[in-house]
């Protein structure tokens, strides 16, 4: 095939680097963003202490669109046809020969989240929890409870998201403290787990005793939720947690768009692919990112680095086939935890593999590094510096 027709659907991690490598191959591409920017969640959990800019946290997609050579449509997915190799949109239908769906993943719902605030959601919510931040600060006192939790149809709970919360925990007591509010705020951490953030390997696991008691957050753990109300969390057992913000990570389940899609999924709604990253039984169709089931691998969790490398292996795999080279690579041979756990002040280095663990605490420089990230990530995508290796 000559130029195949191929979409890109979804402009976030996944999304926009399977639009850069393809283009880098030489391919013609077009992505469909609902967003006309990428998000950098990573950083995004300084926005609501003021310490990032939402604007900052943006990656124009139209700027990326201009850099990288790829066509970009803002528009809704609606419906993915794979019978007829067709995407519906809100604006319009495209044809494809090829796809590769990047499209992210919803949220496990929970009686009353809607009276919750994610900074794992729709990038507004940042903003929503600052402005509730800023107004218990106003009146010097109030309670705010943040937790996290999973989603009871992802066996592996590979789509649970806990570093975020926990980063948003120690950033905004460092915050109340630095307003002369700590002793005026309460604040609150709970899930459903007894054991949250076991994800991280036993090491990092082990610590956060130490950072619950260096922030001052009273710990909720093993606590069903029945239901989140407007003012208070009640749990399973009866018990209450009075609240002015509640801010709730539900665990990851599938997008409505891709349940209804006919494409195989688990559980959870996660579509099925294999370690080429190539949906099961479609040769044309890709799955990256957070959209897709990591299976077999039950320690690893959906990251932003995972949805890169995803996108650098499914691309690197369809330009070979496209070329008839019979060298594959497997995205199961880079899979890895890497987690760069902050607290405002400092940072926990966390890496897990298969096999093997690391934590490392960096006072102060940890926090800079994060900060660092940020920039390197824009400045790379906008071809402003070299990208290293691995990085
Ligand atoms: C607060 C926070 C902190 C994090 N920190 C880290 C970290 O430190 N390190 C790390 O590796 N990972 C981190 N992660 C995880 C990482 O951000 C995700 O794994 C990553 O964003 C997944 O990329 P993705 O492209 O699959 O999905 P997303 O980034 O969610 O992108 C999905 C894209 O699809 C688009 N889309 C969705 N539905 C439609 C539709 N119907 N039509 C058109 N477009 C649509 C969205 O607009 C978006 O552009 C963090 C996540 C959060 C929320």
């Amino acid at each position: 095939m000559k130029n195949p027709k191929i979409l890109v659907l979804g402009g976030g991690f996944a999304g926009l680097e399977a639009a850069i490598k393809l283009r880098k191959y030489g391919y013609p591409v077009t992505l469909i963003s609902d967003r006309e920017y990428m998000f950098i969640y990573p950083t995004s959990i300084w926005i609501p202490v003021g310490k990032q800019d939402f604007e900052d946290t943006k990656l124009d997609l139209h700027e990326m669109a201009k850099i990288h050579g790829f066509d970009l449509k803002i528009e809704k997915v609606n419906k993915i046809d794979i019978e007829n190799q067709k995407i519906e949109t809100d604006k319009s239908s495209h044809l494809y020969d090829y796809l590769f769906i990047a499209l992210g993943m919803g949220k496990h719902y929970v009686p009353g989240l809607e009276h919750t605030l994610s900074i794992c959601g729709k990038p507004g919510d940042s903003l929503l929890i600052k402005e509730k931040l800023e107004n218990l600060i106003a009146k010097g006192e109030g309670v705010i409870n943040i937790g996290f939790g999973g989603n009871p149809a992802d066996p592996t709970a590979t789509a649970v998201r806990g570093g975020p919360a926990f980063e948003l925990l120690f950033n905004i007591s460092l915050f109340l403290k630095e307003k002369g509010l700590r002793d005026k705020v309460k604040l609150n951490f709970f899930s459903p787990s007894v054991s949250p953030g076991k994800k991280m390997g036993t090491k990092a696991f082990a610590s956060l005793d130490k950072f619950y008691e260096r922030y001052h957050i009273n710990t909720y753990f093993g606590k069903g939720i029945k239901e989140f109300k407007p003012d208070e969390i009640i749990f399973k057992d009866g018990t209450k947690l009075n609240s002015d913000l509640t801010v709730y990570i539900s665990g990851g389940k599938g997008l409505k768009v891709i349940e209804e899609s006919g494409l195989p999924l688990n559980e959870a709604g996660f579509i099925e692919i294999n370690e080429l990253v190539r949906v099961e039984g479609h040769r044309n169709i890709y799955a990256i990112g957070d959209a897709a089931a990591i299976i077999d691998h039950p320690w690893a969790a959906k990251q932003g680095h995972v949805a890169e490398v995803m996108a650098d292996v499914a691309t690197y795999n369809f330009n070979n086939s496209m070329k008839h080279i019979d060298k594959r690579k497997s995205y199961w041979e880079k899979l890895h935890i890497v987690c760069v756990m902050d607290s405002g002040d400092a940072a926990a280095f966390i890496i897990r593999t298969e096999k093997k663990e690391w934590m490392i605490m960096l006072p102060v420089v940890g926090h800079w590094m994060k900060k660092a990230w940020g920039w390197y990530y824009k400045n790379t995508k906008k071809k402003k510096m070299f990208r290293l290796p691995g990085m």
